[in-house]
């Protein structure tokens, strides 16, 4: 027997959930308090299926360079200490996660996931959800530094779908980028990630969706109350709504939806930025590619270069800060001269990355019966969310048998 499912959230993880549950066969409602998807860290995000390339933040050494990007302002991470219990409470957790062993760990886990959600996405295609500008474009890691190219050599489990390049051969599988060539140390190129729009992805995700007959969207603002010691309710607009099942997907908003139940979620907003840049299409590369010093991003989507970086600690607001934004500006320049010169808009955005501070997304069982998680992607949310989806599907039908809800 199939259930009925409230998903909370209209983003990129909400509305995977909702595709995964609809294929499974469960009646679903997402439920997403703007009037369309996709408006939230989902929308203008790197475009990175980067299913190889998911370290986690925290690592050793870290808290020693944050001391640097502290006193640095044009740093691509910054970091600005408020008077906000969830920040040092989020950094008190970070710190303790980073060394190597548990970075190593997070990041074994994060690739699995991953892996789980790139054959998953792959499955979606084949139905025919199409319209998102999906390539396998191959991503290509550049590194300027010995010390942490090596690094990443040291960590590269397969040799064939991570493989370690010279700077002539980056040069060659990227020419947009092979002016670089004497100052970069390496790259790794990992031939079978992907890239893809994530806001058309969230478009095509809720038109497929619509088509189905025990689908529904709900425009309207959940939230989340106990009903008894182990059970919730739902709310939608402050009006019960009748349902089996809860899966909070709400990005970084779930932190306050599900505070009401007595569950803390360590979330804190990472704040990012990009920009969408039409430039002509020969300076267009065509392999995504991360310029790892600048911590910056870039990729093909259609005609357009979505290039994105910064993380901004202590910035939970959706302000584009000119100054950071002159920075990203001044670093693509230095990087891509040939795209950013003809002094084309650029379509600035920012995002705040809905973080746990291990890296490592909370999905699955949230202490309440009726509630499961499917929060904390951060980085790399896009890359995760068909494996995250794919794996709500699975606990849904181990808890219940056949995925009948007692
Ligand atoms: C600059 C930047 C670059 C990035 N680049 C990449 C990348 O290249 N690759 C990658 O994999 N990831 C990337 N990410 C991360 C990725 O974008 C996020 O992890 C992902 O979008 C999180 O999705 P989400 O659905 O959890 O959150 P969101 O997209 O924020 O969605 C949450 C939704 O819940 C809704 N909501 C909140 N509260 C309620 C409520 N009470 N009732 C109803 N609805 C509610 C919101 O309106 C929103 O639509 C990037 C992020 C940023 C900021």
């Amino acid at each position: 027997m199939k259930q009925h499912i409230a998903v909370i959230g209209g983003g990129v993880i909400g509305l995977s959930t909702a595709y995964a549950l609809i294929r499974a066969g469960h009646d679903v409602t997402l439920i997403e308090q703007n009037e369309d998807v996709g408006l939230g860290a989902s929308y203008a995000n790197g475009g990175q299926l980067s299913y190889r390339y998911v370290s986690p933040l925290a690592d050793a050494g870290i808290p020693r360079q944050a001391l640097g990007w502290m006193l640095k302002p044009g740093s691509p991470v910054s970091l600005h200490l408020r008077a906000d219990p969830r920040q040092w409470r989020w950094m008190l957790s970070f710190l303790s996660a980073c060394n190597r062993s548990t970075n190593r760990r997070n990041a074994k886990s994060l690739l699995q996931l991953g892996l789980e959600g790139q054959a998953e996405m792959a499955a979606w295609r084949a139905d025919g959800l199409d319209g998102y500008f999906w390539r396998q474009a191959g991503k290509l890691v550049l590194y300027r530094q010995n010390k942490a190219f090596r690094k990443a050599v040291s960590a590269i489990q397969d040799p064939i779908l991570e493989q370690a390049l010279s700077p002539a051969e980056c040069a060659k599988i990227e020419p947009a980028f092979a002016h670089l060539e004497p100052d970069l140390a390496g790259g790794i190129f990992s031939p079978e990630d992907e890239v893809a729009d994530s806001y058309l992805f969230c478009k095509a995700l809720k038109t497929s969706l619509l088509s189905h007959q025990k689908f529904r969207f709900l425009p309207g603002k959940a939230a989340l109350v106990p009903e008894t010691a182990k059970r919730c309710a739902l709310m939608v607009d402050g009006t019960r709504f009748a349902t089996d099942l809860v899966v909070l997907a709400a990005g970084l908003n779930a932190r306050d939806i599900a505070a009401p139940l007595g569950i803390h979620l360590p979330l804190y907003g990472l704040k990012g930025y990009s920009l969408t840049l039409r430039p002509s299409p020969e300076t267009l590369p065509s392999v995504s590619v991360t310029d790892y010093d600048n911590r910056i991003v870039y990729a093909r989507l259609g005609d357009a270069l979505r290039v994105a970086a910064m993380v901004d600690i202590g910035a939970e607001d959706r302000s584009l800060n000119p100054n950071r934004l002159a920075s990203l500006r001044n670093l693509v320049r230095q990087t891509l001269p040939g795209v950013i010169a003809h002094n084309i808009p650029d379509a600035p955005w920012t995002g705040l990355r809905p973080a746990t501070p291990t890296g490592v997304p909370m999905v699955g069982h949230s202490g309440c019966e009726n509630l499961l998680l499917n929060v904390g992607h951060g980085a790399l949310g896009f890359t995760l969310a068909a494996g995250s989806a794919a794996r709500i599907v699975k606990m849904i039908g181990q808890a219940h048998g056949d995925g009948a809800q007692k």
